[in-house]
């Protein structure tokens, strides 16, 4: 917060209320789960620190940051620590689109990330020479667990959650009716730069990990929010479905956008220093 000291005018005072406000970080991948979001944004200036695109504006008078950040774990992890120490983001959402796990969940539905898992931190069986390769076998590896080998520490056989933040949860459910091309529930989002075709492998993660959904960023974004305590939610629209025939479509992303829009525009609304 700056500090103006024995100035009353009233330009100074609102310098000032505008300097306290910590702004809400949200994050697309790909430019057509970011642009439109960025377009929406008032006030817009844009900032760049490597491949990563930052427009920093404003929704309803309070600051909005949209974090393009480039597909996947690395230049999310990446994206999401630099905003962090840039601009001090006082809650992050990552969002974009997914794969279904869930057969019920269908192209257009929206899943709020009540918990996301890094569903590609795995450690397989061990297995000689000649004895093949058994990716049912494979156990989650925890790389939080301790500071130790993940390779060698039974503890490290765990799965890990994340958990979305209450508040940000609260405000998605809020604005839910508003939302009309789907439905939109609470589920578990499982990250990976891995894109599963394989039915049973897909419905392998779906029974042990209880996933909803598949994408690339969301697990990321959660670790390095909970490694500075900001409150973190990831909201993923389901863009295909293998496992219920649901193909492709890209236009999935600005619906989800548009719903995204208003819980930013709700969970403002919620803050105490708006
Ligand atoms: N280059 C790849 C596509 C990668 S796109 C290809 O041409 O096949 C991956 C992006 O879409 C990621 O940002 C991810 O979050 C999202 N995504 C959508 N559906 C997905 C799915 N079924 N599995 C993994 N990622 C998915």
């Amino acid at each position: 917060m700056s500090v103006v000291i024995g100035c009353s005018t009233a330009e100074s005072s609102e310098t000032v209320q505008k300097d306290s406000q910590r702004p809400i970080l949200v994050q697309g991948p790909m430019p057509i789960e970011a642009e439109e979001f960025a377009e929406r944004l008032e006030n817009v200036k844009e900032e760049k620190s490597g491949t990563f695109e930052f427009y920093i504006g404003t929704v309803d008078n309070y600051p909005v940051i949209v974090a393009k950040t480039g597909k996947g774990m690395e230049n999310t992890a990446a994206a999401t620590a630099v905003a962090i120490e840039r601009y001090n983001p006082i809650a992050i959402i990552n969002q974009g689109t997914s794969g279904g796990h869930d057969p019920n969940l269908h192209v257009f539905d929206i899943v709020l990330g009540k918990r996301s898992v890094n569903i590609g931190s795995l450690k397989t069986a061990d297995r000689d020479e000649n004895e093949g390769i058994k990716p049912t076998e494979w156990k989650p590896m925890d790389l939080m667990a301790s500071e130790g080998s993940a390779g060698e520490d039974p503890n490290a056989e765990n799965i890990r959650y994340y958990k979305g933040d209450m508040d940000l949860l609260a405000a998605a459910n809020a604005v839910k009716e508003k939302y009309k091309k789907g439905k939109i529930v609470e589920g578990t989002i499982g990250s990976a730069d891995v894109w599963n075709n394989e039915v049973d492998r897909i419905k392998w993660f779906h029974n042990k990990y209880g996933t909803s959904v598949e994408e690339m960023e969301t697990a990321s974004a959660a670790q390095i929010s909970k490694a500075y305590d900001v409150p973190f939610l990831g909201i993923r629209i389901l863009s295909n479905n293998k496992v219920n025939g649901g193909e492709y479509n890209p236009t999935t992303a600005s619906a989800n956008q548009e719903y995204v829009y208003e819980v930013v525009k709700k969970y403002v609304s919620t803050l105490p220093s708006k």
